[in-house]
């Protein structure tokens, strides 16, 4: 058993790929458990119970967010569910800067500071909006194509040949409220991390696997086991 496993988290803009590069990193390190904080938060807000409504009215555009709920969700997966020996991947936390310092002293706590690779996802804020925007959908067999790389060429649908037509996640307000709240709230986290140099930047406007190898690349760099 791997005594101090690797362990992930992913921050990046939305339509960076965190979901895609989370999953292709189960896959390579296998023993990983995979944390979203966004179904997390949906998990939540199907139960009846006085908080379970306070964010289902949230999720649904209006409410107030409890700014201390994300930490405890996650801190609650971590503490019933990652197993002895097991690493896990955090997707869509820390996005404030009070977060990360929970995170991080929960890690040291843990003693799992130098194991955990806090990667940053980095695509513009104009990258983020069209792919958010410009993703299409094939009208034949419903396969999702996301705006990126030779994706982008595609002019009819690569499994059935069937027309695409593109649908938008979200309507243009909503997208630029989640990316200046990027902007002014998620970057304190990513200055947290860069200020004590654990911060890894990796481009993720390339193709899939050119992030993917990028960030196993990243990995080698400061664990010689891997
Ligand atoms: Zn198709």
């Amino acid at each position: 058993m791997d005594t101090n496993p690797l362990n992930f988290v992913l921050i990046g803009r939305s339509g960076c790929g965190k979901g895609t590069q989370a999953k292709l990193l189960g896959e390579h390190f296998g023993n990983l458990y995979y944390i979203s904080t966004g179904s997390l938060f949906r998990k939540l807000a199907q139960q009846e119970t006085e908080v379970g409504y306070k964010i289902k009215e949230l999720l649904e555009g209006g409410g107030l967010p409890f700014d201390d709920l994300a930490i405890m969700l996650w801190m609650s997966e971590i503490s019933y569910n990652l197993k002895i020996g097991q690493g896990f991947c955090l997707d869509g936390a820390p996005r404030r800067l009070e977060e990360a310092k929970a995170l991080d002293a929960f890690l040291k706590y843990l003693d799992k500071q130098n194991s955990t690779m806090v990667i940053l996802l980095d695509i513009s804020r104009q990258e983020a909006f069209e792919r958010l925007t410009k993703r299409r959908i094939c009208q034949g067999c419903g396969q999702l194509i996301p705006w990126v790389g030779d994706y982008k060429n595609l002019e009819i649908c690569d499994k059935c040949g069937g027309v695409l037509e593109e649908r938008a996640d979200d309507v243009p307000e909503a997208i630029k409220h989640r990316l200046d709240y990027f902007d002014n709230e998620v970057m304190k986290v990513v200055k947290y991390f860069k200020k004590k140099k654990r911060l890894i930047k990796i481009n993720g406007e390339q193709p899939i696997a050119q992030v993917f190898s990028d960030i196993l690349a990243e990995v080698r760099k400061s664990n010689d086991k891997y």
